[in-house]
């Protein structure tokens, strides 16, 4: 598997290049800012992009879906409840006022259980609401890309539009400290010691979920 990270935005987002070495189709998690070098990226890794998929629908997320799409003509995947919360006009006007402006609506919709698939590279979507409603992780091939759902040590805030702690805490003990010890956690900030993590690690040593 190919699999690149790079930070992006003015909040520092984690976005992530998931690719199939041998058919070279790729998808891309967050690609929130950056977007010339990261479709230049592509293009330097000899990747055709599939996907553009949001871990959640927070605007320091999703601020790079519409440049990036017309960039690259993938579509815009994220799941349905984040997707009508965050283009609220009452929630979009907020978010507009901290110098976001509105994302575009998803190409698609992804639900719990689906397979994100590029060749033979194949993720599975895990719902896990907490942080926002439509929150979702992505796990395949030993990894687990987290978005705002599960940092290095911490987890995401629960004070904004449609959070919930113990729907986070839910999500993280029935769907994601639940995955194989050596999964390595790939969060959506580098907020942590490291950049990266193990589901092990995070289930015996962050505090949030002890
Ligand atoms: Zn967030
Ligand atoms: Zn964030």
């Amino acid at each position: 598997m190919i699999l690149k990270s790079y930070t992006v935005g003015s909040l520092a987002v984690q976005a992530y290049i998931v690719a199939c070495p041998e058919t070279k189709e790729a998808f891309i998690v967050d690609p929130a800012g950056r977007e010339e070098f990261l479709a230049k990226e592509l293009e330097r890794l000899g990747l055709s992009l599939k996907y553009i998929v949001n871990t959640h629908g927070h605007p320091d997320h999703t601020a790079g879906n519409k440049r990036m799409k017309s960039l690259t003509g993938a579509p815009v995947l994220m799941h349905s409840l984040d997707d009508d919360l965050f283009r609220r006009p009452d929630i979009a006007s907020m978010f507009l006022a901290w110098g976001f402006e509105p994302a575009p609506p998803a190409d698609r919709h992804i639900e719990e259980g689906e397979r994100i698939e590029v060749g033979t590279i194949s993720f599975e979507v895990l719902h896990t609401p907490g942080h926002s409603p439509g929150s979702v992780c992505l796990y395949g091939h030993g990894h687990v890309i987290t978005g705002d759902t599960l940092f290095v040590g911490a987890v995401g805030r629960t004070d904004l539009p449609g959070g919930s702690l113990d729907t986070l805490l839910d999500s993280l003990h029935s769907k994601v400290l639940t995955l194989p010890d050596d999964t390595i956690v790939l969060p959506g900030h580098d907020y942590g010691a490291t950049p990266t993590s193990t589901i092990k690690r995070e289930r015996e040593s962050n505090p949030f979920v002890r």
